[in-house]
């Protein structure tokens, strides 16, 4: 497949190497009369192994940094403002300006071209256009490669089968967990009436399994994308060869660090990846552990890109866990459930899949004369209920089970349970 950004995404390594110190240096120069970073940083790095040894930036530093803290502009030009769901009832900001837009945009487009997109496609994208980033990628990549965007949304599952059959989309963007539910609510004999032929997803792992079987039982070929809301943009993604994620060096510059020791790893090792803005105008972020897990792969892509590729992420470092698409932290559900009960109580979570789409259950111990109460107990799961529906924008199911049910010493990454 042809590179359309090929000066780009070809440059020779050395090349690419000192682009990459120019740029950090521009950013270096930029940030230091940001509140957060005044006084935090030098100047400017001699080479990537000093800029290396720089402070890292984490979620919660960009929570103590909430609102405006990072702001590297005056809040004039800010032009969007996008967060991701809160875990404390701060969310993680990012905010843009017009000339941040044609940097996604560029971005998105280099991205978007790895799966072939042109002007003669049209793409139905089945994630949101609201405060998160997912369906803002598609409309600056897909439509600046001048693809026809159906900003369709998520769910709603037989509108989509139904805008899918009458404007033939070719191309569709969706969490993967969304995809599998769709291909499964799908009939043999609709499937005839669709044009499908390239789906691409993210927000969540991406299973080598489903990428064969939508292969082979569709020929739907699945390219996997990777991005996170604090840079606004994809990060990463997959090529035609499907065998690895492309990071846009051009825009990011990756790090692999061990999570315990904070020191860099040699290519090829598993570690956390840290992540720094190239280019940015109203919020660069520099050296961001992203607490997503993976390696790069050390083998040179026979795309004939130079750019690194990473393996497709399949877990975190913290206890995030994401529910079709919706970051949620066990603490969340465990604040809600301490507020409605007065104290601590013992509870675990249950993670199931129906259809791939999961599906949350909480058991809570409760006492026997609370149990017995029927009109107390139907209350009480009313505002808990709610009350999570309000935090975690998901409505999970409450079973209430006798005190010392669930089996003591569970720790707290035990809270949950997958089925
Ligand atoms: P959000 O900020 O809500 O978009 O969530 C970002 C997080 O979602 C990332 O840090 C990853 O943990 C996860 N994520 C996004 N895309 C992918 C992907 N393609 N594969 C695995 N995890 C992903
Ligand atoms: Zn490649």
């Amino acid at each position: 497949m042809k590179i359309l950004y090929k000066k780009k995404e070809t440059l020779p390594i050395e090349e690419l190497k000192n682009y990459q110190l120019k740029q950090i240096n521009k950013i270096l120069s930029k940030v230091k009369n940001t509140p957060y970073y005044k006084n935090k940083l030098p100047d400017r790095v001699e080479s990537l192994s000093e800029f290396s040894q720089l402070s890292f930036l984490s979620k919660n530093d960009l929570r103590d940094a909430f609102p405006y803290q990072l702001l590297s502009c005056p809040k004039e030009k800010l032009v969007r403002i996008n967060a991701s769901s809160g875990t404390t009832g701060i969310p993680t900001l990012s905010y843009s300006t017009e000339k941040d837009l044609i940097l996604y945009t560029e971005n998105e487009k280099l991205h978007y071209s790895h799966t072939g997109l042109s002007s003669k496609d049209i793409i139905q994208c089945m994630i949101g256009f609201n405060l998160f980033t997912a369906g803002w990628g598609c409309y600056h990549g897909a439509m600046g490669l001048g693809a026809s965007v159906i900003p369709s949304g998520p769910g709603n599952t037989q509108r989509q089968i139904t805008l899918l059959k009458q404007l033939k989309a070719n191309y569709c963007f969706s969490t993967p967990g969304y995809l599998q539910h769709l291909l499964e609510v799908i009939s043999e004999n609709e499937w005839k009436d669709i044009s499908l032929k390239i789906a691409l997803t993210g927000g969540e792992p991406l299973t080598k399994e489903f990428q064969q079987l939508a292969k082979e039982k569709y020929n739907l070929e699945i390219y996997n994308f990777y991005g996170m809301t604090e840079f606004a943009t994809h990060i990463a993604s997959e090529c035609h060869m499907h065998s690895g994620l492309h990071i846009n060096e051009d825009y990011f510059y990756p790090e692999i660090v061990d999570p315990d020791t904070n020191k860099i790893l040699p290519v090829g090792e598993y570690g956390e990846l840290v992540l720094t803005n190239l280019k940015r105008e109203a919020m660069p972020l520099i050296r961001y552990r992203t607490r997503d897990i993976t390696r790069i792969i050390p083998e040179q892509c026979p795309c004939g890109r130079t750019h690194i590729k990473i393996e497709p992420i399949t877990h975190r470092i913290d206890d995030m866990i994401i529910i079709n698409g919706v970051n949620i932290y066990p603490s969340q559900i465990e604040e809600c459930i301490y507020k409605h009960l007065n104290s601590a109580t013992n509870y675990l979570i249950h993670i199931t899949t129906d259809k791939a789409i999961k599906k949350l259950t909480v058991d809570i111990e409760i006492q026997d004369e609370i149990i017995n109460n029927k009109s107390k107990l139907i209350n009480l799961e009313k505002s808990i209920v709610e009350s999570l529906k309000a935090s975690i924008t998901i409505t999970p199911k409450i079973k209430f089970i006798p005190l010392k049910t669930i089996p003591e010493n569970r720790g707290k990454s035990k809270r949950i349970l997958f089925e």
